[in-house]
């Protein structure tokens, strides 16, 4: 029972992961975080976020938020505004999926799409979102990039939970980044509790990540089609971040592991958690090299697969991409 409807953020479930764990040969655990209202892992940020700016006097009562998202960050918001008596302005790049666009009208957040660009063009969906905020009365920038109340949800939460959720039994960590708040949260908290669990990045193609924690250059390589994961600079939720190792992986890689936890266990999961468990696998092989009895690894399933039907489900839309096409559905077509 919880007391109230915000409360139901966090202290979401952990699964044993068998396909995974059976391919890397030790125990992998996925952090059910689509179980949260918003169904992704950014409703613990989004609650994070406003509660501080509520404490520092910033939000007042009737106010607006304003944040620049793929989408579930502001899925997120939009949930505790409506439950805070806040209003809620949403700017999101036009190539997200349809799905994450017509949740965030469904909730009543004014959405504003703009086109991709880099983050260096001052129309950037980030950009504009500040501009938004400070030409609107009342409003806070929610700010997730550079934020660390988003961090923080995950030290005083996600960190927390895993530690316990796993009987302080945990040698390795791994995650992709979108604003980082996930892994460095997790990292942190997770080595206040002991120094040796070993955190890992995994980053998709196209971010910059891998060469930076691999050789201190921020350099992408190829691309991903992976929707909230994919950093090009090193945020102020990453700053400090405990990274001590990291891999790259591919949009198929990730697709494979979305294909078989959908038909081999029954979890039906966005690109994100596929390249996470592709990450956690690696991760599970790279412990036992180094000697770890039977380690213990945990990663996140970010956001469900509900929200990609228009695209990662959709045979059109993953040819039109140059993705494999998942069997079952070929068979249909
Ligand atoms: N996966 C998905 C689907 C997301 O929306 C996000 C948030 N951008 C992430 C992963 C990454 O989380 P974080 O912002 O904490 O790095």
């Amino acid at each position: 029972m919880r007391d109230n409807t915000l409360d139901l953020i966090g202290n979401t479930p952990l699964v044993r992961l068998a396909g995974p764990s059976e391919e890397a040969g030790c125990d992998i655990f996925g952090k059910c975080e689509f179980t949260n209202p918003g169904a992704s892992v950014k409703d613990r940020a989004a609650l994070y976020i406003v509660r501080d700016a509520e404490a520092r006097g910033e939000l007042k009562p009737g106010g607006t938020i304003v944040e620049g998202t793929a989408g579930n960050t502001g899925i997120g918001v939009s949930l505790v505004a409506n439950a805070l008596g806040y209003r809620t302005i949403i700017v999101m790049p036009d190539n997200q999926s349809k799905e994450k666009m017509d949740t965030l009208r469904a909730l009543g957040a004014q959405l504003v799409t703009v086109p991709p660009t880099k983050f260096a063009d001052p129309n950037h969906f980030v950009h504009t979102s500040r501009r938004l905020a400070e030409e609107t009365d009342g409003a806070i920038w929610a700010n997730q990039f550079d934020n660390t109340a988003n961090r923080k949800a995950h030290i005083d939460g996600t960190a927390k939970e895993l530690w316990a959720q796993m009987d302080g039994r945990i040698d390795g960590f791994t995650c992709a980044a979108g604003t980082g708040g996930t892994i460095a949260g997790v990292g942190m908290g997770l080595k206040e509790f002991d120094e040796n669990v070993l955190i890992a990045l995994t980053d998709p193609h196209g971010a910059a990540l891998y060469s930076y924690y691999a050789h201190g250059e921020l350099e992408a390589e190829g691309s991903s089609v992976a929707e909230g994961i994919g950093q090009g600079r090193i945020t102020g939720n990453l700053e400090g971040a405990p990274i001590d190792t990291q891999f790259r992986i591919s949009d198929e890689e990730g697709l494979h592991w979305v294909a078989r936890l959908l038909r081999e266990e029954g979890l039906c999961l966005g690109l994100s958690s596929g390249i996470n468990v592709a990450g956690a696998v690696a991760l599970g092989r790279l412990l036992k090299e180094q000697g770890r009895e039977s380690p213990r690894v945990a990663t996140i399933l970010c956001d469900t697969g509900f929200r990609y039907l228009s695209t990662l489900y959709d045979p059109a839309w993953l040819e039109e991409k140059g993705l494999p096409v998942f069997d079952w559905l070929q068979a249909d077509r």
